[in-house]
């Protein structure tokens, strides 16, 4: 195996017992990180120590196994308010992930303060995730959505008009930090101050990010921010959605049920204060304990080194497959994080995902979950490699190499 260009990250992989395996007889090499991450044995080990010793449900009960599973669940929450330096743990709510938190925040915060009228403001980049829920809200409340168009294959964000978009009619604006199908890096920080100016609240989805490089909501200036524990060597089933305590004590609960009530009557409730209002019924205890488990992993990588190395390996992995006769790339040329999407007009990105299976490499083809900036691209689908700090120079050089064959191959026949 190369040395790794970034000092000491290669050491990381060996925490990771997933890697370790022959697929179709090959060596397993995973580049379909930006769909879930591999984890980590640390963050194995902190899950099964919890159902080892302390599980029991939170908040509740007041013996012993309880009182020490609420505290490892409230530990995650404030370990999580510290990873993305917010104000305060009150301000983390746990969901089931980003697609959940986007959710909550368009049926709760969209319900209450948007109107008639009302303009949403996404990007043509945007995951589903970050589209469809907002879709729902105009569609109840006959709101209107507007796109802040891209350039074109590169998929930057063309801000020359961003002035007149963010007219007054605009009153969120929800777009993604990092783009999960071309690798573009958005200026959060210029974004949200210029919403700011305008009294527009908002969203940054931070699935692609969070686990990537440092994400810090005080420095990005954001209202709302979410992410998912498990593209970032978590657990499924868990993520968060941070918002300012302000806003989210405004907002009315999202899920009905226990833990989120102050009192009940059979005609009438009350709520608990954020974030318990919006976390009804039994929380996922294990999986935000892993959560908290892979942020203490990432911040002993070091997150800096995490987003120097993995931006390295996919400028590497774009560098050299535009050497190939026929291909697109997408994304920036510079600046990219750790996505390299690809197209051949001969060929069928699903063919290319299965070519690349049999050799034991691990890609995604298809959407992406952005049909619309597929067509906006004038594709149905990319073939997707997506890094991680526990890939190789030598894992992309050898992805690179099977392209090249697959390409080969088919042009031939
Ligand atoms: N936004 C982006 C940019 C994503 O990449 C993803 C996952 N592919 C999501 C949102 C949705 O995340 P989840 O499926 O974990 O809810």
């Amino acid at each position: 195996m190369k040395t790794a260009t970034v000092s000491g990250i290669d050491a990381f992989r060996e925490d990771f017992p997933i890697l370790n395996q022959n697929v179709h007889g090959n060596p397993l090499i995973y580049l379909d990180n930006a769909a879930t991450t591999q984890k980590p044995r640390q963050v194995i080990s902190a899950i099964s120590a919890y159902y080892d010793t302390d599980n029991a449900n939170v908040h509740r009960g007041i013996h012993a196994l309880s009182h020490r599973a609420t505290i490892a669940f409230e530990d995650a929450r404030e370990r999580t308010a510290r990873f993305i330096n917010a104000n305060s743990s009150d301000e983390i709510i746990f969901t089931r992930g980003t697609t959940e938190a986007i959710n909550l925040l368009a049926r709760t915060w969209g319900e209450e303060f948007l109107r008639e009228g009302d303009t949403i403001l996404l990007t043509e980049l945007e995951h589903h995730s970050n589209l469809v829920p907002w879709q729902m809200l105009a569609e109840r409340k006959k709101l209107k959505l507007a796109f802040i168009p891209i350039t074109g294959d590169e998929g930057s964000l063309d801000l020359s008009t961003l002035d007149t978009l963010l007219d007054p009619t605009v009153k969120v604006l929800a777009f993604g930090h990092i783009s999960n199908s071309l690798g573009v890096i958005n200026p959060v920080a210029k974004l949200c101050a210029q919403a700011r100016e305008k009294g527009i609240v908002t969203l940054v989805d931070a699935a692609q990010s969070a686990g990537h490089g440092p994400v810090d909501v005080q420095a990005l200036g954001c209202d709302f921010l979410a992410f998912s524990g498990h593209k970032m060597c978590g657990p499924t089933g868990i993520g968060i959605l941070w918002g300012r305590k302000e806003l989210l004590d405004a907002m009315p609960p999202f899920h009905g049920g226990g833990e989120m009530i102050l009192s009940v009557d059979y005609q009438k409730s009350t709520y608990k204060k954020a974030p318990h209002r919006f976390e009804a019924g039994t929380p996922a205890i294990a999986q935000a304990i892993g959560l908290a488990a892979a942020m203490d992993y990432l911040d002993s990588v070091g997150r800096p080194r995490i987003a120097e190395y993995v931006h390295l390996l996919a400028a590497r992995a774009a560098r050299e497959l535009r050497s190939l006769p026929g291909i697109r790339i997408f994304g920036p040329e510079k600046e990219r994080a750790g996505i390299v999407s690809f197209h051949f007009d001969d060929l069928h990105a699903h063919d290319i995902v299965t070519f690349a299976d049999q050799k034991g490499i691990a890609l995604r083809g298809g959407h992406h979950c952005t049909q619309p900036l597929m067509k906006r691209l004038g594709v149905a689908s990319t073939a997707r490699a997506s890094f991680y700090f526990y890939n190789t120079e030598d894992e992309v050089d050898r992805f690179v190499e099977v392209i090249a064959e697959l390409h080969e191959f088919f042009s031939r026949g």
